[in-house]
């Protein structure tokens, strides 16, 4: 009877401490676990590969698939050669005739609103392969428009702003210094030696908002992947390298180097 009583107390000691193990062990396998729909948090400086994880799985794909049709309309993908001959491109047709005969310097009142429209639409076609414009057209949305002025919505903007209604309002006082070789301007990693230069990559800034907000309007509104950072997250900053070569930090993007 007692050998019987003791094998009792033995079994039920060892159901009890499996079990308390089995506790253990799930815990800690809890807490292993990435929170679903929490990755992370985005912050400024992030490399390419830390914030790429923070997209999440289903609107990484449409970004993917994305691009794969820009490659396709633009005829190259991201290697660096294409896009030093593609930013090339837009220079060169921005000061033809029918480019809207650019000077290389200017002075912001001088700019009529067709040559701001002919520069967007050069930048749009070598680099978006005119899959934006299309894109507008489709859903019947307002066409793109740049202004050059004092952004209503936002007066001390940095150098530009889109709004709704895909009209981009250029700043037209960080237009008056000059830029040269000597006083050369970074733009997001490119050395931009003409005004005329930094005011086609300010439009190609532009655009990457434009793309979100007229090819993926929920991602524009509602994305925890594009909207930190004033709309500069991990999405808007993957597409900005993709499309346009751009890399570095929005609320960095511009400075003028002392010559
Ligand atoms: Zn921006």
């Amino acid at each position: 009877m007692a050998g019987q009583l003791q094998l009792v107390i033995a079994c039920t000691l060892a159901a009890a401490s499996g079990l308390v193990l089995w506790f253990l062990e799930q815990g800690r396998e809890r807490r292993q676990e990435p929170k679903s729909g929490c990755p992370g948090r985005y912050e400024r400086g992030m490399r390419e590969r830390e914030y790429i994880r923070l997209i999440p799985p289903g609107e990484m794909q449409l970004v993917r698939s994305f691009l794969r049709s820009i490659y396709n309309a633009r005829g190259w993908a991201i290697d660096a050669a294409s896009r030093e001959r593609a930013w090339a491109d837009v220079l060169i047709t921005a000061q033809t005739h029918a480019g809207g005969n650019w000077p290389l310097d200017f002075q912001p009142s001088d700019i009529t609103s067709e040559q701001l429209q002919s520069l967007c639409l050069a930048v749009e076609r070598f680099f978006l392969g005119g899959l934006l414009s299309a894109q507008i057209r489709k859903c019947c949305r307002p066409l793109l428009k740049v202004e050059m002025g004092v952004d209503p919505r936002d007066p001390h903007s940095w150098l530009s702003g889109l709004h709704e209604d895909n009209t981009i309002y250029v700043n037209a006082n960080r237009l008056r210094e000059s830029i040269s070789d000597v006083n050369p301007m970074d733009f997001e990693g490119t050395l931009c030696v003409s005004k005329l230069e930094a005011l086609a990559h300010a439009l190609g800034h532009e655009l990457v908002h434009a793309v979100v907000l007229n090819f993926f309007p929920e991602m524009d509104a509602t994305s925890p992947a594009y909207i930190p950072d004033d709309k500069h997250g991990p999405i808007f900053m993957l597409l900005n390298k993709r499309l346009f070569g751009h890399t570095g930090h929005a609320s960095r993007r511009l400075f003028t180097v002392d010559g």
